[in-house]
């Protein structure tokens, strides 16, 4: 470790005293707080580890996982998992307390794949939709599957925002986003 040519003056990570750093490498004001540091470190590094087993043992095949899978999946904290429930951006199942569970390519549309970004700083990607008629219910169809008449139908689709195409005289809304919409409850 190179000696500083001059005290440095620095504030401690851990307890934020200011003190003279010995070497130009000192972060820690003491032997108490370096000792803090490097638990602390050590913890993370057994975090990360404990996060990559997790992923490790959820099996490809697998469609839903639990929101502590979905933390250590795609590195997003448990707060913004739930906003997005709650947010209705991610459609979820419930199967109890403590047993939401999520939907993979949901996630894997929203957040690509997986990154160790440990703060909220990402930006979701849009969703990707599939507006293949086949894929697509028609307004009528919607209504009638639904008991909703047609002007319903559109005022929870601009309400909700999903997206729609015309073909000839028919309009055709995402099959999973009317699903989920409808059998959450919400309009
Ligand atoms: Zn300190």
């Amino acid at each position: 470790m190179a000696r500083a040519k001059f005290e440095i003056k620095r504030k401690c990570e851990i307890c934020g005293a200011w003190f003279y750093a010995k070497t130009v490498e000192s972060r820690f004001c003491s032997k108490k707080c370096s000792e803090i540091a490097s638990k602390k470190k050590k913890a993370e590094i057994e975090k990360l580890a404990k996060l990559e087993e997790l992923v490790a043992n959820i099996p490809d095949s697998r469609d839903y996982i639990s929101v502590q899978e979905a933390v250590a999946m795609f590195s997003v904290s448990k707060d913004t998992i739930y906003r997005l429930i709650r947010k209705g951006t991610i459609p979820c199942v419930n199967l109890g307390k403590r047993l939401i569970r999520i939907k993979k390519s949901d996630l894997e549309n929203m957040f690509g794949g997986r990154e160790y970004v440990l703060d909220n700083t990402f930006k979701p990607l849009p969703k990707l939709y599939n507006m293949e008629p086949e894929n697509c219910y028609t307004i009528g169809e919607i209504s009638e599957k639904y008991h909703v008449n047609d002007s319903t139908v559109y005022l929870h689709i601009r309400k909700y925002s999903i997206p729609i195409r015309q073909i000839g005289n028919y309009v055709y809304a995402p099959k999973e986003d009317i699903d989920n919409l409808y059998k959450s409850g919400k309009p």
